[in-house]
């Protein structure tokens, strides 16, 4: 679902044209509202009490996750923002949030927010960091640096330890090095996060890079050469943390230009699975116990 909040790449604070990869839907697997006004949607219970019967007759499930997908869901003032969570919590059966965002989101009033929340329930950000490659940052058009992924994440540890923070990442960039699956998850391991989702550069329709591609088609990366940064991007992540995603898949098929393995659900997820244990693949096994040191942080340093 969506907050109603838009994103600094859509509302003209950085740009208009969203990041370089999403669509207008703002990188949904669902569907969701569009932005509706800057201080957010106005009825998230309304809208969960209406989700709720049919998603607990599917699964048969009893308690939930308010999911907070599209756009970027910390991007308000931290009323606005208390409002929105408040509102999905409200909702009976609804037990906690997971909250999508991006890193030059996350001011101290937010993290107060998102720290007040945690300390009550369950909050899972989902930090969309996607590369901490700036080359990568500035071809994807997403508007903030490595160094501000770096220093949210020291914030976040900092300032609000009790948020479960889930990284994403995407991997095949052309911008992307040999060694990026390595090097990100050696910085990841220096952080105290919980959980990290791989997206594979996918270019879909009415994003800037589906008219990039149309004009001059670059490579994307073939199913078997994702799963070699996934592979080595496993080996050299602490075992500590754990995946919640391998790959992703184009929710309208139609809209997906390539790599066209992303039109497939499950076929990719079960290919990259049996494509690790074929490499005899050990989460961690490639990582020293020094890699496992924390980038120290100042516990002293105020917000
Ligand atoms: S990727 Fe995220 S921040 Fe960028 S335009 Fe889409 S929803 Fe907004």
């Amino acid at each position: 679902m969506a907050s109603g909040l838009s994103c600094p790449t859509r509302d003209g604070r950085i740009s208009r044209t969203g990041c370089a990869f999403c669509d207008t839907r703002g990188s949904a697997s669902f569907h969701s509202s569009p932005p509706a006004s800057p201080s957010g949607s106005t009825n998230i219970r309304e809208e969960l009490l209406c989700q709720l019967p049919s998603i607990r007759a599917r699964f048969g499930a009893g308690k939930f996750l308010a999911y907070f997908q599209s756009y970027t869901n910390t991007y308000g003032s931290a009323a606005a923002l208390a409002v929105i969570y408040e509102q999905a919590l409200s909702v009976p059966g609804i037990s906690g949030l997971c909250i999508g965002t991006r890193p030059d989101c996350l001011n101290s009033e937010v993290l107060g927010v998102l720290r007040t929340f945690s300390e009550r329930t369950y909050v899972s950000l989902e930090l969309g960091i996607q590369s901490f490659d700036d080359s990568t940052l500035t071809w994807l058009k997403r508007g903030h640096d490595r160094a501000t992924s770096l220093d949210a994440l020291k914030r976040l540890a900092l300032f609000a330890p009790s948020v479960h923070v889930c990284v994403h990442l995407i991997f095949g960039a052309p911008t992307d090095s040999a060694t990026t699956a390595r090097d990100t998850a050696l910085l990841l391991n220096r952080f105290p996060l919980k959980g990290v989702k791989l997206h594979q550069l996918m270019i879909l329709e009415s994003t800037e890079l589906g008219r990039r591609w149309k004009e001059a088609p670059f490579p994307t990366l073939s199913l078997q050469e994702y799963g070699e940064h996934v592979l080595e991007f496993i080996e050299n992540l602490s075992p500590n943390v754990y995946l919640e995603r391998l790959c992703a898949s184009a929710t309208q098929k139609q809209a997906c230009l390539a790599p066209l393995w992303s039109c497939e659900r499950w076929a990719p997820h079960n290919y990259l699975r049996e494509f690790l244990v074929s490499r005899g693949c050990q989460q961690g096994s490639k990582i020293q116990p020094s890699d496992l040191t924390r980038i120290p942080f100042d516990e002293n340093e105020k917000e």
